[in-house]
């Protein structure tokens, strides 16, 4: 089969015939079992997804498809889809199956998408390499011995891999965009609120945001622009408009944007050298091409990630506090008391960053030391949302490397949480302002490891974002 950057190529070869659904997803069965190694999927629907090609070639024969038919999707293991089991990679969640379909899910089904598979991620999506999922590490399709990335690492590993079309990730402080660097794809996190969290299994919850990855820009912008839009079942989904962005992506052409660049991330110390060179050329690069590049100052990157740190763990101890082996999943056995049910299931089913990080948020939020941390947190979040809006008076959009450096070597970060948490410098900034950033495949290392450029948007921009970003890759392809 050939190899398809876009939805829009996969659905012009199904209008003439020269493809079908069913081979379609043949073709990804067959790719699947071939890259076992990968571990990017923790479960296969093969026989209901060929049903639903089935299903849909017959639609497409009556012109009764939807808008995605041919679309063959990953999901990760935190979305639910009804009747299917969903785990957040972890032993807790073993064996649940979920009630009803996430939103995002749901509707991406009715343009009539076929889900192909439940992929691996850190185990509640906490990590940055997919070294904490309950099933084991998932692996760099680009070097086997490298990470993927996390904690949507399943997700972007497969997309990357060629083992389905595209895939829905979320992303808490980078979860889409980090691993979409690191396996040389697309990847958005779109504005907090601009897709509904219904059916995401809760990390924290003010920080969520369920986003697409892709080989291209294109298809990140249908996907998404099924997704979005107020949702009844989610109160922080907005009601804002949705834009038509696959129609509006020629709108970048020929504009010219003002185009800002942190100096403290490209001075920052952990950042690769190379990365930092590319990136500088790359700012020359667009400035000869006439936009107006300027470096801005955020002096704030250096409480990025311990404010990020603070309040995720805080959010994350009050929504996992759920899972007490009474309602859901894994039930400890042989106890005869309540409290020693509750400590026993919560031990032996959460692993360790999980643990770590419940205690961690249930210390921040305890009553000697609340003020301290998490209301001094919050401030600083307030903060940080300010001065980026700022610079958004100045700037149409925000330009950063995605990741510090390329993929790092499976088990290089597991004994120094915080290198591993530094890598999510440059992206848990949107989620705590809560805007759009999108992670574009444009870098290569001389390592042979794809890197990611991050740009940022102003709340809700995601139309101007992702038409500037498609005139990006179009130049990137171009070369
Ligand atoms: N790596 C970050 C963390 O561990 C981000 C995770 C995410 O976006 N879900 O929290």
């Amino acid at each position: 089969m050939k190899s398809y950057l876009t939805l829009d190529e996969i659905q012009s070869d199904l209008a003439d015939g020269s493809i079908s659904c069913i081979e379609l997803v043949t073709h990804y069965l067959k790719c699947i079992r071939e890259q076992q190694a990968l571990h990017a999927f923790v479960e296969v629907f093969e026989e209901e997804a060929l049903q639903k090609a089935r299903e849909t070639d017959q639609k497409l024969k009556q012109g009764s498809a939807g808008k995605l038919a041919g679309l063959v999707l990953g999901i990760k293991d935190v979305l639910c889809y009804e009747g299917h089991t969903v785990t957040a990679s972890s032993r807790i969640l073993q064996g649940f199956e979920s009630l009803f379909t996430a939103t995002a899910v749901q509707r991406l089904l009715a343009e009539d998408a076929i889900v192909i598979g439940r992929q691996s991620c850190d185990e509640f999506a906490m990590g940055s390499s997919n070294e904490n999922s309950w099933y084991g590490p998932v692996r760099n399709p680009h070097h086997l011995n490298k990470v993927p990335g996390g904690s949507s690492g399943g997700s972007a590993a497969a997309v990357s891999a060629g083992l389905c079309h595209a895939a829905l990730g979320s992303d808490t402080g980078g979860s889409v965009r980090q691993p979409a660097s690191f396996c040389g794809i697309v990847g958005l996190k779109p504005t907090y609120g601009r897709v509904s969290r219904w059916g995401l299994i809760a990390y924290a919850s003010s920080f969520d945001q369920v986003g697409p990855l892709a080989r291209s820009v294109e298809d990140v912008a249908r996907i998404t622009q099924v997704m979005a839009g107020a949702d009844g079942h989610d109160n922080t989904a907005s009601p804002h408009p949705v834009d038509d962005y696959p129609s509006l992506l020629a709108s970048a052409t020929g504009q010219r944007y003002r185009i800002g660049y942190l100096r403290e991330a490209l001075e920052s110390e952990g950042l690769d050298p190379e990365i930092r060179r590319f990136t500088q050329q790359y700012l020359q690069q667009l400035a000869a091409a006439g936009h107006e590049v300027k470096p801005v100052s955020f002096p704030l990157l250096e409480y990025v990630v311990p404010c990020y740190y603070v309040l995720t763990t805080a959010e994350a101890s009050s929504n996992l506090s759920r899972f007490d082996g009474v309602r859901y999943g894994y039930r400890a056995p042989n106890v005869n008391d309540l409290e020693t049910l509750y400590v026993k299931s919560r031990s032996l089913g959460f692993g360790e960053e999980v643990k770590k990080r419940i205690m961690l948020g249930t210390f921040v939020l305890s009553a000697g030391y609340y003020d301290a941390y998490y209301t001094q947190a919050m401030k600083v979040r307030r903060l940080i949302q300010q001065q980026t809006l700022e610079l958004f008076k100045r700037c149409d959009f925000l330009l950063t490397p995605t990741t510090p450096t390329p993929a790092f070597d499976l088990g290089e970060k597991t004994s120094d949480p915080v290198a591993m948490f530094l890598a999510d410098i440059f992206t848990v900034h949107a989620n705590l302002a809560g805007i759009p950033a999108i992670s574009l495949p444009l870098g290569s290392h001389s390592s042979q490891l794809p890197f990611g450029i991050q740009l940022m948007a102003p709340h809700f921009e995601e139309a101007r974002l992702l038409a500037f970003s498609k005139q990006l890759m179009d130049v990137c392809l171009s070369k």
